[in-house]
């Protein structure tokens, strides 16, 4: 068993002022695998401290420099790909599948972020004026636990990009892996002070963060609901805050796609990180037409998948992160029956053979009215929904009948009748025909999905500040 009691500080695993312990728990069954002494305010005053005094110099590092840390991070998190992806499904019950993409994804942050450095302008003209992008300041990361350690990467590398030193809050149930993630970065060699880590609670040290006139930034990936707080708290400081919130994405299968091949990538799509994923695809858009075929399809699609231990090469569903989280699901479950959404797959309780774990059965209701609440609120579990709609407006319609606007799916077999449904989705990005992701595109949401863009030049230029030189 692990127990964490240092923060991360000024280049060194610094003891705690914090006493308050939090138990890691395997979520697969339920057995303590660790505990985490967490930070209070003075750690986290500490921390920022340290970022502040890093700042200084840091911030003064060349393009060249800051490519070789980045070349450096990425070089050392490599080395630790097994350790780095076992702990990740031990801590959270995210799949193998799911978690060695996602490792790819934290090597992904280094090596984009690289390529964005060597096009970017940090001087550029506007009319006759010189504009210098200058490091915003020291950036409040604050993550969540449902890829944690992806977030932290790609947050960083941006960071590091920009020139900006930085205090990270992970979420207290990514601890382990944020142990992991610490010793990757301290091995590399960076400067003292640039990447500071103290775990601890959102209320305790993600609010010391939020509330800091020394940090001038939040850059939080996590609930529409905790969003909302860190904007209002970051307002006093005037900090910039980029947001990355929740979703409830629409996959629109347009009546000429191969609904063979379409609905069972959407039945996978939306059980995603277990389901646990932001951008999941968890409300199928549908011609009235074609309903009983895609019930049919989905009802075959369902037997197989698989359900169970994270760790097995063939499961696509493991556990809940927590109890509270599965109880959550549960409840949801429940809502769509009461609400008479009809129980295609799935329902509540726990698969047979699976009750040691938070474990969820793999469910789906199909004849959903979109202002049903199971259809408009976030529910982080593998439940998928499906609506019918009349014809291409409905779908775009009842597509944008939510007030997220994070992700968007479309399937048709001809390409730019997608791209013409494409466009009129109020989503951050949408997809069509498939799932992609492309880490120099901008990712980020519409509406109560968030304020700001990640990744690429877009990503970059919120860690920076433009400053206009009229000579
Ligand atoms: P959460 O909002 O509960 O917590 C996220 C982080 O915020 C945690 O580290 C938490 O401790 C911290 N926090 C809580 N209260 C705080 C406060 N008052 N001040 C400062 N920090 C505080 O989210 P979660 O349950 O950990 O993660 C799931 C949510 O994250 C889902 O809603 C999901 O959609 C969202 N998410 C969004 C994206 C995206 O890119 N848009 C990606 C992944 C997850």
């Amino acid at each position: 068993m692990k127990r964490i009691d240092t923060a991360y500080i000024d280049g060194k695993f610094t003891a705690l002022h914090g006493t308050e312990i939090f138990d890691l728990i395997n979520p697969s069954n339920h057995e303590k695998i660790g505990e985490v002494v967490l930070g209070d305010k003075t750690d986290t005053q500490k921390a920022i401290a340290a970022a502040k005094t890093a700042f200084k110099t840091f911030s003064k590092t060349t393009v060249e420099e800051r490519i070789e840390i980045l070349g450096n991070l990425k070089r050392a998190v490599e080395k630790r790909e097994n350790e780095l992806i076992e702990t990740m499904i031990l801590e959270y019950g995210g799949t193998r599948q799911f978690c060695t993409m996602s490792f790819q994804n934290m090597l992904g942050s280094f090596e984009h972020m690289i390529e964005t450095l060597r096009h970017f302008g940090f001087e550029r003209k506007a009319g006759k004026t010189l504009v210098q992008m200058t490091s915003v300041g020291v950036v409040g990361i604050i993550t969540p636990w449902n890829s944690s350690n992806s977030f932290i990467c790609n947050k960083f590398a941006t960071a590091v990009a920009a020139g900006c030193t930085v205090v990270v809050k992970p979420s207290e149930m990514s601890a382990l892996q944020t142990q992991l993630i610490i010793e990757c970065f301290h091995e590399a060699g960076l400067p003292d002070g640039v990447f500071n880590v103290v775990n601890g609670l959102g209320s305790v040290v993600g609010h010391e963060i939020v509330s800091h006139p020394d940090v001038a930034k939040i850059s939080f990936t996590g609930s529409t609901h905790t969003g909302k707080m860190i904007a209002k708290g970051a307002v006093d400081s005037m900090k910039r805050v980029t947001l990355e919130l929740g979703g409830k994405s629409p996959n629109i299968i347009l009546e000429d796609a191969d609904f063979k091949k379409a609905i069972p990538q959407a039945v996978f799509g939306a059980y995603m990180n277990s389901g646990q994923a932001c951008i999941a695809p968890t409300r199928l858009l549908v011609p009235q037409s074609k309903l009983e075929e895609v019930n049919q399809l989905v009802k075959e699609t369902v037997l197989q998948v698989v359900v169970g231990n994270p760790a097995d090469e063939n499961t696509h569903v493991g556990p809940m992160v927590s109890e509270k989280q599965y109880e959550r699901v549960q409840s949801y479950i429940q809502l769509g029956l009461d609400e008479g959404a009809e129980l295609l797959a799935g329902g509540t309780g726990k698969p047979e053979g699976l009750e040691d774990g938070n474990f969820v059965k793999a469910t789906v209701f199909t004849n959903v009215r979109n202002d049903m609440r199971i259809a408009q609120e976030e529910i982080f579990g593998p439940v998928l929904s499906i609506i019918t709609y009349q014809d291409e407006e409905d779908a775009v319609a009842i597509a944008n009948d939510t007030e997220y606007g994070l992700a968007a799916y479309v399937t048709s077999a001809d390409e730019s009748r997608a791209l013409k449904v494409a466009s009129q989705i109020e989503a951050g990005r949408v997809c069509v025909n498939g799932f992609k992701h492309d880490p120099l595109a901008p990712f980020g949401g519409f509406k109560q999905s968030g304020v700001g863009r990640e990744f690429g030049t877009y990503g970059l230029e919120e860690y920076l500040e433009p400053k206009s030189i009229l000579i």
